[in-house]
């Protein structure tokens, strides 16, 4: 074969004459060599579902929505609940945020999961039957995830849960103006299509009956137990708490809160309650808070739309008593640490009902007397492949250390399926080793010009105090196009031709379907290629002299 053809079609932007560069092997000059590396794009290295980000937004950006929702079906069979709810931590860790704005991730997955359901797009199992039978306890994101994977994985999957409907807190805790009921029921639809068997109104009490019926078992039963706090209080306060009172909302009760609301607490529960108060009719919803705006643990963009909804806010400050109509609040400040220290100055509120919103615990009758479950801070612990002590006994979701939130709970279901496959089929789940992080500075963003991230549009404040209307908004198909094409394809190959075209030795070999070659005959190792790869995925390796 001639050099010429074995390079195929020759770069149209070369610096010598391509048939005087193909006549010398320039290949011994050479002091450094390319080669093209896969590195892992850090909005995928946080998705705490495992999505891989990059490669979906390029198929959105081909408009090839289909295979990229399929893409992020391979990890997450929630696609359009996540482009809600989820608090985006791909997009804190996104590349693009260093340019200008990240890519505006979440907003393209809502995009495609809607676009899923519009168009009726559904999954099915190809895997063989594994004659295998596992239980899912709780039919939350987290159970409802491993039930998923463990479908297609071709074991038969039976979740049982107390509540009337699927959904854990995707249903009877997040409010419906976050994420609406529709959306939830839709992507739960989609997995009863595959043949999981639900059972609900059911509450699973002997888990070892269970183990002994099922040949695996996976706990996802949340944390659902309000905290409480020792208010000192008169017979007649009203003290709720928000978990019950976000449940009784979902379920169509009108509970009593009054027009006078102060919610106790700092987090996004907090914010969820003091938003829902408005919704109800309160005309004054306000949230207590020990510490200062900038510490409080609910997100910036939950506080901003509450305070935008009417909330008002009570920084710095903690219910030392409540009685009928009205609260007593102390003041305090933050010591040098930044812990809070009362101040031993009083005020009254007015209040007919004080929402306690201080987290969560689980409820974890069902594993309390079992010798070989550990339990700690009130807590399920499980081994790396998310097994509690106990064989065939897996856990996740937030009745595990972790963060709680619904994304890492999906995470918990695919890793929990995976290994219970495994377990089941007698051998180890076994992940190839992650590959290096494509950090910014790799990157050779002059390619990139500037775009603005795409603004999801919001309803305006009126109709949101008084409906339990959807807030925000979603992108239509060529915004989502839009913003996925500002993705930078941070490690990955993105078939821009630029190492073809550049190189002066026509040392590249276009291999076609997005693959390149180094002829290391004619490579003289100058580097042209990797300074000029803007996703940073060649890069000059020393030679061995
Ligand atoms: C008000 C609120 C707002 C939130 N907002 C967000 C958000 O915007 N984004 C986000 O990512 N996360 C959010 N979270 C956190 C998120 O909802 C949870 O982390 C997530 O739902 C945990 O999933 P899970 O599957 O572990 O448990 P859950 O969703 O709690 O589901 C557990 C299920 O188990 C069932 N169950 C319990 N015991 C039994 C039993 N013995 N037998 C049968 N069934 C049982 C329960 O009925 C429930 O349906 C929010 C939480 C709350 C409370
Ligand atoms: S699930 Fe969350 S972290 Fe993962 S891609 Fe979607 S928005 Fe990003
Ligand atoms: S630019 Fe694209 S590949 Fe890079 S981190 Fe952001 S979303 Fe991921």
């Amino acid at each position: 074969m001639s050099e010429a053809s074995k390079h195929g079609p020759l770069p149209f932007a070369i610096t010598l004459d391509p048939g005087s560069s193909l006549a010398n092997k320039t290949g011994s000059w050479r002091t450094e060599a390319p080669a093209y590396v896969d590195r892992l794009p850090p909005c995928n290295d946080a998705c705490p579902a495992g999505e891989n980000i990059q490669q979906w937004l390029h198929h959105a950006e081909e408009s090839g929505y289909e295979a990229a929702w399929r893409q992020i079906m391979a990890d997450n069979p929630f696609p359009a609940v996540m482009g809600r709810i989820c608090y985006r931590p791909c997009e804190t860790a996104c590349n693009r945020a260093i340019l200008d704005e990240p890519v505006g991730i979440n907003s393209v997955e809502r995009f495609l999961g809607d676009e899923a359901i519009k168009q009726g797009w559904t999954v099915s199992v190809d895997a063989p039957a594994s004659g295998k039978h596992v239980l899912v306890v709780g039919a939350g994101p987290s159970g409802l995830s491993a039930a998923y994977h463990l479908r297609l994985l071709g074991h038969e999957v039976t979740v049982r849960d107390s509540c009337p409907e699927a959904g854990g807190m995707m249903r009877y805790g997040i409010p419906a103006y976050r994420l609406p009921r529709d959306v939830v029921d839709a992507e739960i639809q989609r997995i009863a299509d595959l043949g999981v068997r639900f059972e609900l109104n059911t509450t699973v009490t002997d888990l070892q009956a269970e183990l002994d019926a099922f040949d695996a078992v996976f706990l996802a039963v949340g944390a659902h137990v309000g905290r409480r706090a020792d208010i000192p209080a008169g017979d007649s306060a009203r003290i709720l708490d928000a978990v019950s009172v976000l449940a009784e909302v979902e379920q169509g009760d009108q509970p009593l809160l009054g027009r006078r609301v102060a919610i106790y607490g700092g987090g996004n529960t907090a914010m969820d309650m003091a938003r829902t108060a408005r919704r109800l009719g309160a005309t004054d919803a306000v949230v207590v808070y020990r510490r200062t705006r900038d510490r409080m643990p609910a997100h910036e963009i939950e506080v901003t739309e509450a305070l935008e909804e009417g909330v008002r806010m009570r920084w710095l400050s903690t219910i030392t008593y409540a009685d009928a109509g009205r609260i007593t609040i102390e003041k305090m400040k933050l010591d040098e640490t930044g812990f809070p220290v009362p101040t031993g100055e009083f005020e009254e509120l007015e209040a007919d009902s004080v929402v306690l919103a201080l987290g969560q615990l689980s409820d974890l009758a069902l594993v309390e007397g079992m010798d070989d479950v550990t339990i700690t801070d009130h807590v399920v612990q499980v081994g790396a492949h998310l097994m509690t002590g106990h064989p065939g006994l897996f856990a996740g979701g937030d009745m595990v250390p972790s963060e709680r939130t619904a994304t890492v709970a999906i995470g918990h279901g695919k890793k929990a399926a995976r290994n219970i496959d495994a377990w089941l089929r007698g051998t180890t789940d076994q992940r190839p080793p992650r590959h290096d992080l494509a950090t910014y500075e790799r990157l050779n963003t002059w390619y990139y010009s500037d775009a603005p991230a795409t603004v999801r549009p919001r309803l305006d404040v009126a109709r949101r105090i008084s409906t339990f209307d959807e807030v925000v908004g979603g992108l239509d198909a060529s915004t989502a196009v839009f913003e996925a094409r500002r993705c930078m394809s941070c490690g990955n190959c993105l078939e821009c031709d630029n190492c073809f075209s550049v190189c002066p030795d026509n040392a590249i070999i276009k291999l076609g379907g997005g693959k390149y070659e180094i002829d290391l005959d004619f490579c003289k190792g100058c580097g042209l290629c990797a300074a000029e790869c803007p996703s940073g995925v060649i890069e000059m390796f020393p030679e061995r002299l």
